[in-house]
């Protein structure tokens, strides 16, 4: 994927991975002198006292400062990994845990998996002689199910605080119970920017009774410690009026920039795969059409998914008389840090997760960011000298239209998984957990109630035995775990596992910008009239008959590394499966029962087609609300009249990704209470 636009060529060529070697981008300083160059390092001392003296520190400094790659491991040479314990270090992204992990390795000359080591979802690269292990904060809230007091840590460092990921707030409220009956664990709260104040505030705790004399010298109120940056000074652009197209422009902003400002990289700041795509792809048109405005330009884009290859070409250092242009989503407005990037076009929008209590749904939109965004944004234009920031807004809108800050996630998200997993480490009394931001009441109960309708919480909104326990134990969406558990006794778990695999990852086509047609063409050879989710089956089989071909998935558009990766994903689901007792069985060409197993997880996610609308409307069976197919689907414009779906993205309507036709009576029958006789009649009409 990585184009290098070259003036000779003047085409596109393909820099492999193995063209660039992470290490060498930094002059001839040794390792040992870049550390040192690092803001965070005058504060070692502080920091390593600090954290001896205190049960908590609240660390705040500049992106680029230093703060995840060095601080684990000034925490290591001070000795806080002897003697078998463990360093830990959350990031909300995944893509992050595997990029600093993989630096700090490099740093310490070690191997990775080894010393330094990481675990995301479905990959664990740690081994038992592991010091530093860098996870998502997800991965270590799932660690508590096993292990609840977490006790082979000895620091936990929850960074990236400022982004406010509803899994690191849930994590800061379980930390703060461990830290009561653990005083010898160690916190580090870390962030960019944060509002220092209130994480002090509710990390304020009275010592114990009883654990008076664990560790008397202990201070039990945060410390804070702010690491002065050295950013340089960014002059801020703004555009005069505002802008339709913000690909587009951002990609007109890229030529301008090259032709007429000097050497420096670009860092662009777009919403998600789709929109980076399509940019990536209108400058190697650009490069094609016009090698005078685009020659020098290297273009990368930038996003989770991204192979290890891909990844690393990202940190390797520009080639001389080149120029890189990355194409992020917010990973790289504070998780990464990109050197030598002295422009930064910011879009001014980011893709963000809403959800609306009274809808029931959860969507994914391209939303504005915030004012602190905008600024951490600018802000990585001035890492090595001064910088220009151009935003594609107008002066106007930032002053009095943008929100000051973001919304935490738990106040915007669906909170089906949020409880089950509070409820699996028993915590009981939920509204009254102690929360930094408290999710709403509202959002609350409708997550408890989809819960009991799965069989997962009892009257007393307990789990139930087995199923609510089994349910939290796998790793997945509540609805998707009892999906796999239900098609165990309709006999089509090899079927339903293929189906989790896949929702699992973002896609398995190749993205779709400019190859609309061709993909729906290669959809068509795939394509169920049950839907999606059946025509992943006949994906996935096709693939198995390749033998696992990547020449096969280049000819059907069908993206190998996703593949690779859903069969990968399988094998574990399987191993899971089978250890809570699902006996592996394939229902054949039955796709009855498979439709019914999805039907037995997707219940609530019910909808129907309008009768007299004659446009594609569908509404949801339990709030009504307006849904379409999404046009990727293989029922866009056939319209069945039942069906489930997955998940919605919001753009000019609401959109239906993933979508299963079903029965309409099945949803009594998998879900009496939800759709109960004095509750919405799906028969109505
Ligand atoms: P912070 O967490 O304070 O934002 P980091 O510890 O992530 O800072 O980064 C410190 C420095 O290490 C930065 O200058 C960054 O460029 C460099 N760095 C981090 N990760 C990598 C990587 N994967 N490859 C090359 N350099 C990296
Ligand atoms: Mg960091």
């Amino acid at each position: 994927k990585p184009r290098l636009i070259d003036d000779e060529e003047g085409g596109v060529l393909f820099l492999t991975a193995s063209a660039s070697s992470s290490s060498s981008g930094y002059g001839f300083a040794s390792i040992e002198k870049q550390r040192q160059r690092l803001p965070v390092y005058k504060y070692r001392t502080a920091i390593l006292y600090l954290v001896e003296t205190h049960a908590t520190t609240i660390v705040v400094g500049e992106t680029g400062s230093g703060k995840t790659t060095q601080i684990p491991q000034y925490l290591k040479e001070a000795g806080w990994a002897d003697g078998g314990r463990v360093i830990a270090c959350t990031q909300p992204r995944r893509l992050a845990v595997q990029a600093v992990a993989s630096r700090v390795a490099e740093e310490m000359g070690v191997k990775l998996g080894e010393e330094v080591g990481y675990t995301i979802r479905f990959e664990d690269a740690t081994s038992t002689g592991t010091l530093i292990k860098f996870l998502t904060d997800g991965v270590l809230l799932r660690e508590m199910m096993d292990d609840p007091l977490l006790t082979k840590y000895s620091v936990i460092m929850v960074d990236e605080a400022h982004e406010r990921s509803i899994s690191t707030d849930i994590l800061l409220g379980l930390l703060k119970k461990i830290q009561r009956r653990r005083p010898e664990l160690r916190l580090i709260i870390s962030s960019a920017t944060i509002e220092a104040k209130s994480m002090s505030a509710f990390f304020q705790t009275r010592r114990r009774r009883g654990l008076q004399d664990a560790e008397p010298a202990l201070a039990m109120e945060p410390a804070i410690l702010s690491v002065e940056g050295r950013g340089f000074n960014v002059q801020i652009h703004y555009v005069e009026d505002p802008v339709s197209d913000y690909i587009q422009a951002a990609v007109s902003t890229v030529l301008l920039i090259h032709d007429k400002e000097p050497f420096g990289d670009i860092l662009v700041f777009l919403t998600g795969q789709e929109d980076i795509e399509a940019a990536v792809k209108l400058l190697t048109e650009e490069a094609r059409d016009n090698r005078k405005s685009s020659s020098g330009l290297i273009v990368l884009p930038l996003y989770s998914g991204l192979s290890r290859a891909e990844q690393e070409l990202i940190f390797s250092p520009t080639p001389r008389g080149k120029r890189k242009v990355v194409i992020s989503t917010n990973i790289a407005e504070t998780s990464l840090t990109l050197e030598g990037v002295v422009y930064v076009i910011d879009s001014g929008f980011s893709k963000q997760r809403f959800y609306n209590p009274v809808s029931d749904i959860e969507n994914l939109v391209v939303a504005p960011i915030s004012k602190a965004s905008a600024r951490q944004r600018a802000g990585r234009a001035g890492r090595v000298r001064p910088g220009k920031c151009y935003r594609l807004y107008t002066e106007e809108y930032f002053v009095n239209e943008m929100a000051t800050e973001g919304i935490p996630e738990i106040q915007r998200s669906n909170l089906v998984s949020c409880v089950i997993q509070l409820k699996a480490l028993g915590i009981d009394n939920i509204l009254g957990f102690d929360w930094p931001a408290s999710p709403s009441p509202e959002s609350m109960i409708r997550a408890l109630e989809v819960l009991y309708s799965l069989g997962v919480l009892d009257d007393d909104a307990k789990l139930t035995a087995p199923l609510g326990f089994q349910v939290a134990e796998i790793p997945l969406d509540p609805m998707i775990s009892k999906m796999i558990l239900s098609s165990n006794q309709l006999g089509c778990s090899e079927e339903v596992l293929t189906i989790a695999a896949v929702l699992s990852i973002q896609s398995i086509w190749v993205s779709s910008r400019g190859i609309q047609k061709e993909l729906d063409e290669a959809e068509l050879r795939f394509a169920a009239a049950e839907g999606d989710l059946v025509t992943f089956l006949n994906v996935y089989k096709g693939f198995l008959q390749s033998g696992k071909s990547s020449q096969w998935c280049h000819k059907n558009y069908i993206n190998y590394h996703a593949m690779k990766k859903v069969v990968d994903i399988r094998e574990q689901l399987r191993r899971i499966a089978q250890r809570l007792g699902v006996t592996l069985k394939s229902c054949d060409k039955d796709m009855q029962v498979v439709r019914k197993a999805v039907t037995t997880g997707f219940f609530a996610n019910a909808c129907r087609l309008e009768p007299f609308t004659h446009n594609g409307m569908y509404k949801t069976v339990r709030t009504s609300q307006e849904v379409y197919i999404h046009p990727s689907s293989v029922l866009f414009r056939v319209n069945p009249k039942w069906i489930v779906y997955h998940s919605i993205v919001s753009t000019d309507r609401q959109y239906m990704r993933n979508v299963a036709t079903i029965e309409p009576s099945w949803l009594r029958e998998v879900a009496p209470h939800f759709y109960r006789q004095d509750g919405p009649d799906p028969m109505l009409h």
